[in-house]
């Protein structure tokens, strides 16, 4: 593969030269000779990660159940000692926020806990006042599957039909969302409402505290998948008054495969019964009386279920500390944005005329973490690229989505990604001739 043209590469040189959260690149375990951009699907390990899993292991090993309250910080409360440093990510306050579960097991609960359908009990005196019933969920037809079997599969479990019960705002791009289909999708037969903060596709960051306004207006709980933001757009979820909020800890926030997800749930909202409800979700002072009347406790824990998964969650203290160490999650979407903006400019310059074109929405208040570029070939541009030492992913129809992360991407990393990226697609056009079949197949 050639290197990149010298005018990008020196100037990704000045950028990383001056960049403040260089020295955190050190920190991961990066694939050797890769250039990992799909950290936005799996973050890579930390080395503080690492010592925070055998951490865990060596008190496992030392005081077995002991490790419970004698592990340091103890494993009883170790959960909530995560809520705390996460919270600040999300803009909440610790108590409203819990680290349990998975993106769409938190979902489910969250749904279990707030979706209320009064209208398919009352339907009738509802009519009879002259107001329509609030039984319907509103969601996009853009967002992650695994959401939509969440709030199908939910809606059945209530009696409820999805195809009449859940609706789905249409993309006029197949990418994006236009925030008056948003508004428009508010109407009064609606209760609640998911919504991504980041389209996982296009990157597209929609405005939280101006949706979760034009909900509370039309008298609709609203709450925001983060999967796609959290660890990196900074979010301020008190403010905005969302309801409440979901997500993993396995992308912009590099805790390991599987690892434990979160939740955030407005501190209006506390003290309700949660919907599926669990021992650990007890107070913790009567937690270990183990009777059969579940007393949940006060916060956002009431919505923990069972035992923590505590090996799933020490590896995000380690990402934690670094990202505090980083400067907070501000300093990481500072970073974000100037890789992104790089990456954008170099597509636009060194892919001219090679049939690329960028997907994210370009302001900065409209995108996330990655960049995505769209293409016809995306799919086999995809697998050159990876053969040519760099990770992107792929993603229906014809994105490649490219997520340099701010901990441990470089400027460089983006020029020599366009670069490999012009190399693959120029070799490519001009095999186009001798090789016709194999590439339109
Ligand atoms: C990554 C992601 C998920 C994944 O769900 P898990 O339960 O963690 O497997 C769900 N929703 C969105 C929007 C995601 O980006």
């Amino acid at each position: 593969m050639s290197s990149p043209s010298p005018e990008p590469s020196r100037r990704a040189a000045a950028l990383d030269q001056a960049d403040p959260l260089a020295r955190f690149r050190a920190e991961f375990f990066l694939p050797s000779g890769q250039i990992y951009l799909d950290g936005n699907s799996l973050g890579p390990l930390s080395r503080r990660a690492e010592a925070h899993v055998q951490r865990v292991l060596g008190e496992w090993r030392a005081l077995g159940i002991n490790g419970w309250t004698d592990a340091v910080p103890p494993w009883i409360t170790l959960s909530e000692t995560v809520a705390a440093q996460v919270a600040p990510l999300i803009g909440a306050t610790p108590d409203e926020v819990a680290v349990t579960g998975s993106t769409t097991t938190n979902l489910h609960q969250l749904l279990a806990t707030l979706f209320d359908p009064c209208g398919s009990v009352l339907a009738r005196d509802s009519r009879d006042q002259g107001r329509s019933p609030r039984n319907v969920i509103v969601a996009d037809e853009l967002n992650f599957s695994s959401d939509l079997h969440a709030l199908h599969s939910h809606l059945r479990q209530r009696g409820l039909d999805p195809a009449r019960h859940l609706r789905l705002i249409k993309s006029r791009d197949g990418r994006t969302l236009h925030p008056a289909d948003i508004r428009a999708a508010f109407t009064p037969d609606v209760q609640l409402a998911v919504l991504p903060a980041v389209q996982f596709v296009s990157g597209q960051l929609l405005d939280l505290a101006a949706i979760t306004r034009e909900a509370h207006a039309a008298g609709v709980l609203i709450g925001w998948d983060c999967s796609h933001s959290i660890g990196a757009v900074p979010h301020t979820l008190d403010h905005a008054a969302a309801d409440f909020a979901f997500w993993c800890h396995y992308k912009y926030l590099n805790a390991g495969p599987g690892a434990v997800g979160g939740l955030y749930l407005n501190r209006r909202h506390l003290g309700r019964a949660p919907g599926l409800a669990g021992w650990w979700g007890v107070r913790p002072d009567r937690r270990f009386a183990l009777v059969a009347q579940h007393e949940p406790a006060p916060d956002a824990s009431a919505l923990h279920i069972g035992t923590p998964h505590l090996l799933s969650v020490a590896p995000l203290l380690g990402s934690l500390e670094i990202i505090a160490e980083a400067g907070g999650v501000a300093a990481l979407r500072a970073k974000s944005l100037a890789l992104t903006s790089f990456l954008m400019e170099l597509a636009d310059r060194e892919l001219a005329g090679l049939g690329f074109t960028v997907a994210n929405p370009r302001a900065d208040a409209e995108r996330g973490g990655h960049v995505a570029l769209a293409h016809p070939e995306a799919w086999r541009i995809c697998q050159a690229l990876k053969a040519a030492g760099v990770v992107p992913d792929f993603r229906r129809p014809d994105i490649i989505r490219l997520a340099p992360a701010p901990l441990y991407n470089s400027f460089a990393d983006c020029a020599d990604a366009i670069a490999r990226l012009q190399t693959i697609v120029r070799t490519a056009a001009h095999e186009k001739f001798s090789t016709q079949r194999a590439l339109v197949t």
